[in-house]
């Protein structure tokens, strides 16, 4: 559990997946990365999907969902996914709690590896939230883009992990930096999206972000000129990062990194060579 003043946050792994290193590393020979992020024979990489659980002041948030249960057989064969105890479902379960019990979720975006556990099947096959009783947002923007997304950008795109929600108004569409609970930021971080969002913690003079997709593994929040190839915007997401470097330097605070399955909690410390590194926290799953 990380404690930030009076925010509690619990890390929790929806699944893991293998996908092509290219797409994680984009430009970056695989000589310079192996080292840091081990590829399997076919030349994949391991793709964490870490949700948060935070409570505050009584309420009860949930930072993205994961891939979810609508994969198809054949999606996970292609992703080789694995469930981590449960998913989402499994680790709210090991906490006492239940999806009714949840008042409200967070998509930084609406990619399906971050929405994805948004709705579910339910035994009729028809489409329903997973969280009953919880409002979702998710930036007004990035609702456009999904809904008319291109040639490019329209396979991680999947509608019945939103327009359901948007359509009933239990998601509500964000404009811009957004205070969602007490010290609970939902910040623009462009790149990766237009509209991507990270959600900054701030709490007692104490710092935490949820990078989400600004930077998928510690090694790209790093590396300002490392990023995935699935960046729609990739030289934003480059200055996006170089702020939110400055802002952790100056904060001390614990970053999360969504996709990092070596180090995905860390705090960003200048190193004598003048760059920066992420030094991982220890923090184990729920
Ligand atoms: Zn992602």
């Amino acid at each position: 559990m990380i404690q930030i003043g009076d925010i509690c946050i619990h890390l929790i792994n929806d699944c893991t997946v293998m996908v092509e290193a290219g797409g994680a590393f984009g430009l970056v020979p695989r000589a310079l990365w192996r080292s840091l992020m081990p590829p399997d024979e076919e030349n994949r990489v391991p793709m964490t999907a870490h949700c948060l659980l935070v409570t505050v002041g009584g309420r009860k948030i949930i930072v993205d969902t994961g891939h979810g249960s609508k994969l198809t057989g054949r999606q996970q064969a292609i992703l080789q996914w694995k469930s981590y105890e449960g998913g989402l479902l499994g680790g709210l379960a090991r906490l006492g709690l239940s999806a009714d019990d949840i008042d409200l979720v967070v998509d930084t975006h609406l990619h399906a590896d971050h929405a994805g556990g948004n709705t579910a099947y339910d035994a009729q096959g028809q489409i329903v939230p997973v969280f009953p009783n919880a409002e979702y947002v998710v930036q007004r923007r990035e609702y456009e883009d999904a809904m008319r997304p291109n040639e490019r950008t329209q396979a991680a795109y999947v509608p019945m992990n939103y327009q359901p929600l948007v359509e009933s108004g239990q998601m509500r569409l964000l404009d811009g930096d957004t205070e969602l609970a007490p010290g609970v930021w939902g910040v623009i971080t462009p790149g990766h999206t237009p509209a991507h969002m990270s959600v900054r913690f701030e709490s007692q003079g104490q710092h935490a972000a949820f990078l989400c997709d600004m930077a998928s593994y510690a090694i790209h929040f790093e590396r300002l000129g490392w990023m995935t190839a699935y960046d729609v915007e990739p030289l934003v997401t480059l200055e996006t990062k170089r702020r939110w470097q400055k802002w952790a330097l100056e904060t001390s605070a614990v970053l999360i990194f969504t996709h990092d399955p070596v180090r995905p909690v860390g705090r960003f410390v200048a190193g004598d060579d003048g760059k920066g590194r992420v030094e991982p926290i220890p923090e184990p799953y729920v």
